[in-house]
């Protein structure tokens, strides 16, 4: 699977439309201090789910629309659209390129799209379990990350190598079924009263 490109408008520092596009081999994002680098990481996560205004470098979700300059207005949307090839069917999908987008608004509503789709945050999620791909998973390393590694932080290695063995997506079905049967019981019991002064 290859990254081929990030479009991003409205988006922290970039006002204007900006595409980068992926080519072979390594892509480094160069520039002095200030300029935007990070925020290109920054849009990546964000695309991806990201719903930690701290771990996007901001104090709330708003501030990561483009908030003007001397001579330009705020902007009232930021949008980020990435683009995969899908060459070795590591995305449950049959398109060969798939591109996740995601809008928000300052009105606080916000949207993702999956190939111009909308959909849910659910679905993206679900499309890159255990594809390493994720808002919080090992595709995106920063210093940080590092630390937790090393000093193997709320078990920041298992859930890491978890992630990488593909066994991720078994252990949220697991989490989700034992939460459906815990309902279940719960109805049951409800039922079980019921019959009790019915009878
Ligand atoms: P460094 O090399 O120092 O880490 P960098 O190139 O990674 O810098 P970023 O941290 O990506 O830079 O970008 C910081 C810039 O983004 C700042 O100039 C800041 O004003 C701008 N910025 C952040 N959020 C917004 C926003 N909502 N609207 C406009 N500009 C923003």
């Amino acid at each position: 699977m290859l990254l081929k490109k990030l479009e991003i408008k409205g988006f922290k520092s970039f006002g204007d439309k900006v595409t980068l596009n992926f080519d072979k081999g390594i892509t480094a994002v160069v520039g002095p201090n200030g300029s935007g680098k990070s925020n290109v990481v920054d849009a990546i996560r964000w695309v991806l789910g990201e719903q930690s205004t701290k771990a996007l470098r901001s104090e709330k979700m708003d501030n990561i629309i483009f908030n003007g300059t001397k001579s330009r207005r705020p902007l009232q949307m930021a949008e980020v659209y990435l683009t995969f090839i899908n060459n070795k069917n590591l995305l449950p999908t049959e398109y060969t390129e798939v591109t996740i987008g995601r809008r928000f608004y300052r009105s606080g509503e916000g949207e993702y799209s999956l190939n111009g789709v909308p959909c849910r945050l659910k679905d993206i999620h679900s499309l890159f379990l255990d594809t390493g791909i994720g808002s919080d998973s090992y595709a995106i390393i920063e210093l940080k990350m590092i630390d937790e590694l090393l000093n193997d932080t709320q078990n920041a290695r298992r859930t890491l190598f978890e992630e990488a063995a593909g066994i991720s997506k078994f252990k949220k079905s697991k989490k989700e079924t034992l939460k459906k049967l815990k309902d279940t019981d719960a109805d049951l019991e409800r039922v079980d009263d019921l019959l009790f002064e019915v009878e």
